[in-house]
């Protein structure tokens, strides 16, 4: 249904139209559970746009790092997109990523700031992955318009951001310059916060990160984000040369999360390797606090099952922004639905198209299955109580 495109107070100037549901633990329209509890099987709800392969950083774990780019090819007709979106049924969620998708003001103005416009005028929620280190005047031109900043966070001092940010550079980068970045990012975060946009921050649990987490989380906290995203390090792209850590490390780092989180924050986990139909009764224990504490929600992972991918450039659809699957359709040719309708067959999909809906579980994705568990079939698994 289209919606007015109202503007936001004055007070909040970032603040989501005021009529809309509100963004919290009850209401979290990426989590795929939700698209297969209303329409009893995988539905494409969420569409994610790669608007460019060009960074200012270069994360170690960076995991479209191998796609970064210096130079890019014009984007696709918007026209094109538009009516390829226009025709998914279930549209409700649109999210913007890269690289930095701000790196470039004529893409802020010709590709993102139309898309959230439209996503706007058709009551669709929306997402923009950022790193925000650029200067604020971007990023205030297109926050009126979004409902989430999505940045991230695997801080503790503008040292560990100079060491993780430009780990790939391929040149020495001073630290003077660095910091600046980091103060910028932290500035920035903040004065969005202070306006009402919605500020989500994700750390990734690693080899630097698992035993400083809590103190990431502080500092997420004091930059005004409304929630912290967690999520395992998996090692796609620049990220699998990195060491990995244990499950147990892993699980040592959640629980410790749980123990000292600000309960007032929204603390959203995805890509958890723990299960309800693990057979190790401390897994289960865990994964049974996370479902029951306040505030804190376990997102399934929405790539290919309620979500796919499409590179603004070559018009490609992928069923996730990881390069490791290749794509399975492209938008001049094809429906979004059709492509997804296709995806949704595959071996690949089927073999972990999985669902308890007791544990609130739609299976592992393509990665965490991969990773930890190469010989199960989680079609024969089911949750234990
Ligand atoms: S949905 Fe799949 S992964 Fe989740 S608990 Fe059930 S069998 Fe395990």
């Amino acid at each position: 249904m289209q919606q007015a495109l109202s503007r936001p107070a004055k007070a909040a100037p970032f603040a989501a139209p005021s009529d809309w549901p509100v963004l919290s633990p009850a209401y979290d329209p990426w989590d795929p559970i939700r698209s297969l509890q209303q329409h009893g099987r995988h539905e494409l709800t969420s569409v994610e746009l790669t608007v460019t392969h060009l960074c200012n950083m270069r994360c170690e774990h960076c995991a479209v790092g191998d796609g970064l780019t210096m130079t890019e090819a014009p984007h696709l007709p918007l026209d094109l997109l538009f009516r390829r979106l226009d025709e998914v049924r279930h549209l409700e969620t649109i999210s913007i990523t890269g690289g930095e998708p701000t790196f470039r003001l004529e893409t802020v103005k010709n590709v993102i700031l139309p898309v959230l416009k439209y996503a706007r005028e058709r009551g669709i929620r929306s997402q923009l992955n950022s790193n925000v280190t650029l200067d604020f005047e971007r990023y205030e031109l297109i926050a009126p318009y979004l409902d989430v900043m999505h940045i991230s966070f695997n801080y503790t001092q503008a040292e560990d951001f100079h060491q993780v940010g430009f780990a790939r550079t391929g040149r020495s980068v001073r630290l003077e310059t660095t910091s600046k970045l980091y103060e910028r990012m932290i500035d920035n975060a903040r004065r969005l916060s202070e306006g009402g946009l919605f500020v989500s921050a994700e750390s990734m649990i690693n080899y630097r990160t698992h035993e400083r987490i809590a103190d990431i989380h502080r500092l997420i906290i004091e930059m005004g984000c409304l929630r912290h995203e967690v999520h395992p390090m998996y090692p796609s792209s620049f990220a699998s040369s990195l060491p990995v850590i244990t499950r147990r490390q892993m699980m040592d780092a959640v629980k410790t999360l749980l123990d000292v989180r600000d309960p007032g924050i929204w603390m959203l986990f995805g890509t958890l390797p723990f299960f309800a139909c693990s057979e190790e009764e401390e897994e289960r224990r865990l994964v049974s606090r996370l479902r029951s504490e306040p505030n804190v929600t376990v997102r399934n992972d929405p790539d290919g099952r309620n979500r796919v991918n499409v590179n603004m450039f070559s018009g490609d659809v992928y069923v996730t922004d990881f390069a490791s699957v290749p794509p399975f359709g492209n938008i001049r040719e094809e429906k979004l639905d059709d492509v997804f309708a296709k995806w949704r067959e595959h071996p690949m999909q089927q073999a972990i198209n999985c669902h308890c809906p007791a544990a609130g579980c739609c299976g592992p994705n393509l990665l965490v299955q991969d990773m930890y568990y190469r010989d199960v079939d989680f079609m024969t698994r089911r949750a234990l109580p």
